[in-house]
């Protein structure tokens, strides 16, 4: 085993409300149980720290996704803070993210987050048109998301990101342009921009299986995903995975480490972890489980092996589509040389054909040692991982 620091995840699966298009692991919850939920983070950490995979390793970046972390009080994020240095150690200048709702922005909790040793927001922004914000059932107005990043910046926390959707019912280009346009307006130096996804179990889900719920067409969507980089682009953000632009030098670390395959710890319901094994300094397998998505079960069973409610054994294979399906998200692409590095294996052989054939049709590029999607890879991104896929006779797994 390499032991090479690790990226913790930290899921807080509250929100004061559920969005109607909304499928992660979350609860609308009117009073969070902050002080047992805080007991049950702490106990999995302690865990964890005697757990052979992970004890004696340091920490590359904390990330405290959701749901609403920021309903948590910024002690509660500090004692887990304090408790992850004394136990893993934290490595200096090391990006901490708390994902925030801009409801009820607050310059004197956003200093207290920034002391308890938060560097990065992530605001749940999505949009800022108020007709929008309502249809997508958030409780926030567009004014609300000006002062929170304002406010943020002011209390010294300088790395902010916002997120928009886009794709939304009736929404036009002018009017995502419009969006894009607010959100560069801002003193952020990230923002990150997803389609509308509708899915199953979810109120959008029954609204359009009902025809109540219009969406617009997919060369209209197409259309969105073209326009975006050239918006941001102009404004000073460079796009540099699928979906996330950023300032330079102010890529998000702790998502990067997924797309690189580093392993991540998950504690809090519902959160995923991931392990890489080797042989010498090969990959040759790995493991992947989560926590138990519900809030209760989770908050009694943390630290002990019971908090766990599945895990699947990943061969090595796996891991090499892993490193393309993943890797490719990012503009920069991936490395052959990497690619030999850690499986010990040329890239051409496994994949030798799907990668000629891509690039044949001008969906991949091949520069000098990496492998790139062109923008006609970008557009049909997971038509080109499902031929991975089918060619690589792999399958699709999840990071979150
Ligand atoms: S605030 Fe975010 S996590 Fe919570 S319900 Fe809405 S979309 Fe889901």
């Amino acid at each position: 085993m390499i032991r090479s620091p690790f990226a913790l995840y930290i899921h807080v699966p509250f929100c004061s409300r559920k969005c109607p298009y909304c499928d992660f692991n979350t609860y609308a919850t009117l009073k969070v149980p902050e002080e047992e939920y805080l007991q049950a983070l702490l106990a999995d950490l302690r865990a964890y720290a005697r757990d052979n995979r992970f004890e004696g390793r340091t920490i590359s970046s904390i990330f405290w996704g959701g749901g609403t972390p920021s309903l948590l009080s910024p002690a509660t994020l500090n004692a887990v803070h304090a408790e992850a240095r004394t136990l893993f150690g934290v490595e200096v200048g090391a990006e901490v993210t708390l994902e925030a709702n801009p409801a009820d922005p607050s310059k004197e909790k956003y200093a207290l987050t920034k002391a308890a040793g938060v560097n990065r927001v992530s605001f749940g922004v999505q949009s800022f048109d108020a007709k929008r914000l309502e249809l997508l059932g958030r409780d926030h107005s567009p004014q609300n998301a000006r002062d929170a990043v304002r406010l943020c910046v002011e209390a010294g926390i300088e790395n902010v990101s916002v997120d928009l959707i886009f794709g939304v019912t009736d929404q036009t280009i002018e009017d995502l342009e419009g969006d894009l346009a607010a959100a560069a307006a801002l003193p952020v130096t990230h923002i990150s921009t997803y389609a509308l996804t509708i899915e199953p179990g979810t109120p959008f889900f029954q609204r359009q299986e009902r025809g109540l719920l219009s969406m617009p067409s997919d060369g209209l969507v197409a259309e969105m995903l073209d326009r975006i980089p050239e918006v941001l682009a102009s404004q000073g953000f460079s796009r540099y995975e699928i979906s996330n632009y950023a300032r330079v030098g102010l890529v998000s670390r702790h998502n990067e480490a997924y797309w690189i395959g580093r392993d991540y710890l998950g504690i809090g319901a519902g959160a995923h972890s991931y392990v890489a094994s080797y042989s010498g300094d090969r990959r040759v397998g790995g493991s992947r489980w989560s926590t138990l998505a519900l809030p209760a079960s989770y908050m009694k069973a943390a630290g002990t092996p019971s908090a766990v409610s599945w895990r699947e054994e990943l061969s090595r294979e796996s891991l090499m589509f892993e490193f393309f399906y993943l890797g490719l998200r990012r503009m920069v692409g991936v490395s052959l040389n990497e690619f030999e590095k850690l499986f010990g294996d040329s890239a051409a052989s496994p994949y030798r054909a799907v990668l000629r054939e891509l690039s044949d049709e001008g969906f991949l590029r091949v520069e000098n040692d990496w492998i790139q999607l062109t923008s006609a890879g970008i557009a049909l991104a997971d038509s080109v991982y499902e031929r991975f896929v089918i060619e690589g006779g792999e399958s699709v797994s999840s990071t979150r």
